[in-house]
């Protein structure tokens, strides 16, 4: 009995090629969330179904009309499949972008969720791109 060394290659190259489209096609789609946003617990405060914890309350500062910060495209893309992120264009601090005082809610485990896929995202294109593949959404 031997062992076919150009078989065994081919084998080993079927399962990169596997590897590769798995990593291609994983991880790219946020689906939007569609279930309940937030409800409010017994004490009046503010949950994220989601998460089931209670939201942050910030008095913080959003963009003037006259000006538009765009956010990074990952996290408009990611956001959209969590409940309860942080509004847009808005800060906790006062800058020369955001002037207006509004008060916001939003879940961190949320916020922290949506880094966590932004990561999964930028290492993903730097694995593709290493392998020379064009990395699309
Ligand atoms: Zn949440």
């Amino acid at each position: 009995m031997s062992v076919n060394l150009f078989r065994f290659g081919s084998v080993l190259h079927a399962v990169a090629v596997l590897a590769l489209a798995v990593l291609v096609s994983c991880g790219t789609t946020a689906r939007h969330y569609k279930g309940k946003e937030g409800t409010t617990d017994a004490d009046g405060d503010i949950i994220c179904m989601k998460h089931r914890q209670k939201v942050i309350e910030v008095d913080g500062y959003r963009q003037s009309d006259e000006i538009c910060v765009l956010p990074d495209p990952d996290y408009i893309k990611w956001r959209i499949a969590f409940p309860m992120p942080r509004p847009l264009g808005v800060s906790s601090t006062r800058s020369a972008f955001y002037v207006e005082p509004v008060h916001y809610i939003y879940c961190s485990a949320c916020e922290e969720a949506i880094k966590v896929k932004m990561e999964e995202e930028k290492k993903r294109r730097r694995t593709l791109s290493k392998f020379g593949l064009k990395t699309g959404g």
